[in-house]
């Protein structure tokens, strides 16, 4: 039962104090549906109860540091864990959706070349509570709206902490639960094969995008150091695996730099690799890091979406979002943001 997967902590302090399993069913839909933060809100809890569990375990396990809003209408929060650890979600509203993006671990291994998160290193899984949290409060900063989709796009290579972030995505997926459709919710990864097998194993239909940014070897072994672990026939056969056995769209990601991955031979070499039907290209131009690396520039960033649809590909080309508060695709370090108070109306937290 997902419950007691995802409350452990709950369900052995209900069990110690002999309360009935339903108790622990209750508690599961106080968090997940019902978003308390507080046991002290989860008024189907008889208050003695309630009491007892505000003094054992949390109902709340990730600290809200601040909301930053960008003039876009992006939201970034900064969470503390309750180690001190820092990590940061977005929620980016659009044309009446609101996306959620949110984080798997502290920091990244995989150290690919142009994002930010990828400089911090790694220093710890998300547990699932930690990683379905950052939906929930997001869900109550935007009540009454609600949470269209959720993208697993924030820190962390998802991959790599497979477990945690599958149950944290069962949960959000469960009808007794959050209750997102799994076509709503999907995952990237920086392309660890076995994984992606995997993944396209499991029931619940997610969604599924692979990073790739350039169609060539040597070029993505620079950018990318997964890339030296995986070669891209070997990507591109688990991609096939993944569309064989779902028969569902396969996102690639493709970010632009300048001058790296964006001239015409890359147009023409990704035409050739990513001739499936079910395969979408889906281009963002490079978001500002201290990497050394430079957006293509949106005249050529257009230029390049053209020429891959010219050339049969579907393709298209992202939007950058939440910029001037460093919320965007590859800017979540989770640094101490106080540097940048005009930037940072601090709203008060949920
Ligand atoms: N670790 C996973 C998911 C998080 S990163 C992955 O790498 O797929 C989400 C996306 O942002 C990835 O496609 C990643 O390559 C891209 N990205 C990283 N840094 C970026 C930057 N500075 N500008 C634009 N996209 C970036
Ligand atoms: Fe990690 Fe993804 Fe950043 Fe690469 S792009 S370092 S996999 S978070």
């Amino acid at each position: 039962m997902k419950a007691t997967q995802f409350l452990p902590d709950v369900q052995k302090t209900l069990e110690a104090r002999g309360e009935p399993a339903y108790r622990l069913k209750q508690a599961y839909a106080a968090i997940t549906e019902s978003l308390v933060r507080d046991w002290d809100e989860a008024t189907s809890l008889p208050k003695a109860l309630r009491e007892a569990l505000s003094e054992e375990v949390p109902a709340a396990t990730l600290e809200i540091v601040r909301i930053a809003r960008a003039t876009d209408g992006t939201r970034k929060y900064l969470f503390k864990a309750h180690d001190g650890h820092l990590i940061e979600t977005v929620m980016i509203p659009e044309k009446g959706r609101n996306t959620v993006c949110i984080s798997t671990q502290v920091g990244c291994a995989m150290g690919c070349k142009f994002c930010a998160t990828g400089l911090l290193g790694i220093k710890r899984n998300l547990n699932a509570r930690e990683i379905a949290e950052q939906v929930f409060v997001a869900a109550r900063d935007v009540a009454p709206e609600r949470i269209s989709n959720v993208v697993v796009m924030g820190m962390g290579e998802p991959m790599l902490n497979y477990n945690a972030t599958l149950l944290a995505l069962k949960v959000l997926n469960d009808s007794d639960g959050f209750g997102l459709a799994a076509r709503h919710i999907a995952v990237s990864t920086s392309g660890l094969v076995d994984k992606i097998r995997r993944f396209a194993d499991e029931p619940e239909q997610f969604h599924l995008a692979i990073s790739l940014h350039t169609p060539f070897e040597e070029e993505r072994r620079e950018i990318m150091p997964v890339a030296s672990r995986h070669s891209i026939p070997e990507l591109m056969s688990a991609a096939q695996y993944f569309v064989d056995k779902t028969r569902r769209k396969l996102f690639f990601e493709y970010t632009l730099l300048a001058g790296v991955n964006d001239q015409p031979r890359h147009v023409v070499a990704l035409a050739k690799l990513l001739d499936h039907p079910l395969y979408h290209l889906n281009m963002l131009r490079f978001n500002w890091t201290d990497t050394g690396f430079e957006a293509t520039s949106k005249k050529d960033a257009k230029a390049f979406l053209y020429h891959a649809r010219d050339r049969g590909l579907s393709a298209t080309l992202r939007p950058s979002r939440g910029e001037d508060i460093d919320a965007a695709c590859g800017q979540l370090a989770a640094k101490d943001l106080r540097g940048k108070p005009e930037l940072l109306p601090v709203v008060p937290a949920v």
